[in-house]
């Protein structure tokens, strides 16, 4: 086949644009926080990862915006040679003190984070276990390394054993886990996969894309929920959630840090965090610790949901963390529900395959701090009048 018959033949995409049932890559106008105004109309945001709302927050814009003006506008350079800031140092030493690590790296994704520290660690001869539902940039981590991928059913403690028994015990092992699982909203078993690494000899890596800001006494993530901050060998987070800008870090002991900061090739061949993100995350972890009722109204905001849906009969799975998946299986029952809630003033997510299996469509709402009882029980109404009716139609 022609290299590029294939774009010509994917003609899905189009289709579902034809009908209008294409919800993908939808343009925003203007934001108001658990707002936005799409085509001239608002919609209220059910599909934001802006976990405690930070976003618009007046002590995170202030500081973006003196950023901006100290350093301009990109670094325009790598962190290697031209594009380190005296605030990449600084957010670095924060992140590292509130993950409870010796050390830690920012990149300029959390995509780029998983790719670097996974594939720079993992040689030849390394193992790698990962959960099955594990983020796709940890999927493609394992890509990227030279060492072996096993990959076990979604937290299936019995399968993680059997697969660390059947490694060589001299060969390095990693176990890498999301925290909060992205489309499940359910929380990883770390306490149990701790205790599988001291018994084989492993290290542990979890991504808390979801879980900073949201988990733990201090919003320190997974490990913190549980108190194995000092078990878990290595922490990555994103920006692009609860600390709302985009970025990510890697924390762990102070050797593997510096290790990755001269191997790491996302690190050291893509330029560096935006001034006014570095700023962002700083003052969002600043507010973090100064308002922590943010994270109390994020709990309460989800609870509220989760029980509603659920006393509806809606199926939303294991959910126990603001990522709610509203389990709906068919691909078009799913458009249908999506374009009901979207046209009544919804902006929520679908996810469709390949983020999850064939068969297991879902609708996905993110829950914010910021949303009001209203909102949400405006949303839990259109579930309730009929969004399953139209389903059905
Ligand atoms: N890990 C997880 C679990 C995520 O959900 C995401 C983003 N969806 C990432 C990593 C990538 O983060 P970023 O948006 O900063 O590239």
């Amino acid at each position: 086949m022609n290299l590029l018959e294939k774009s010509v033949r994917f003609t899905r995409a189009r289709e579902a644009q034809a009908a209008g049932y294409y919800p993908f890559f939808i343009p925003i106008e203007a934001s108001y926080g658990a707002e936005v105004m799409v085509r001239g109309e608002p919609k209220i945001m059910m599909g934001s990862n802006n976990y405690l709302g930070l976003t618009h927050h007046p002590k995170v814009l202030a500081a973006a915006a003196a950023a901006l003006k100290r350093y301009g506008s990109g670094c325009t350079g790598s962190r290697f040679l031209s594009g380190t800031l005296d605030l990449h140092e600084e957010l670095e030493e924060r992140l590292a003190r509130f993950l409870s690590k010796e050390a830690a790296l920012v990149f300029s994704t959390g995509y780029q984070t998983n790719l670097g520290t996974v594939a720079t660690l993992i040689g030849r001869g390394d193992y790698i276990f990962m959960d099955k539902l594990n983020h796709a940039s940890l999927v493609d981590s394992g890509r990227l390394a030279y060492g072996t991928v096993r990959r076990y059913p979604h937290s299936d403690m019995k399968a993680l054993k059997r697969q660390l028994a059947q490694t060589p015990p001299e060969a390095g092992k990693l176990i890498v886990t999301d925290g909060v699982f992205s489309m499940e909203g359910d929380i990883a078993n770390l306490p149990d996969i701790v205790a599988l690494a001291e018994a084989y000899g492993a290290d542990v890596l979890v991504d808390d894309a979801h879980a900073i800001g949201v988990l733990g006494e201090r919003g320190g993530g997974t490990a913190q929920h549980f108190g194995l901050e000092d078990k878990t060998t290595l922490i990555v987070a994103t920006f692009s959630k609860s600390l709302a800008a985009i970025g990510g870090v890697v924390a762990g002991p102070e050797p593997v840090i510096h290790f990755l900061k001269h191997h790491a090739r996302p690190l050291i061949f893509s330029a560096s965090m935006p001034p006014a993100s570095v700023a962002t995350v700083l003052a969002s972890l600043e507010v973090i610790e100064e308002e922590p009722e943010r994270r109390e109204a994020l709990w309460r905001n989800t609870r509220r949901m989760q029980e509603g849906l659920r006393s509806l009969g809606y199926d939303i799975g294991d959910s126990e963390t603001p990522v709610i998946p509203i389990l709906v299986g068919d691909l078009n029952i799913m458009a249908i529900q999506w374009r009901a809630l979207f046209d009544a003033g919804v902006f929520i997510n679908p996810v469709i395959p390949p983020a999850v299996p064939q068969h297991s469509c879902r609708l996905r709402i993110s829950m914010m701090a910021t949303h009001t009882d209203e909102q949400i029980d405006f949303v839990l109404d259109l579930f309730a009048q009929g969004i399953k009716q139209r389903a059905a139609m």
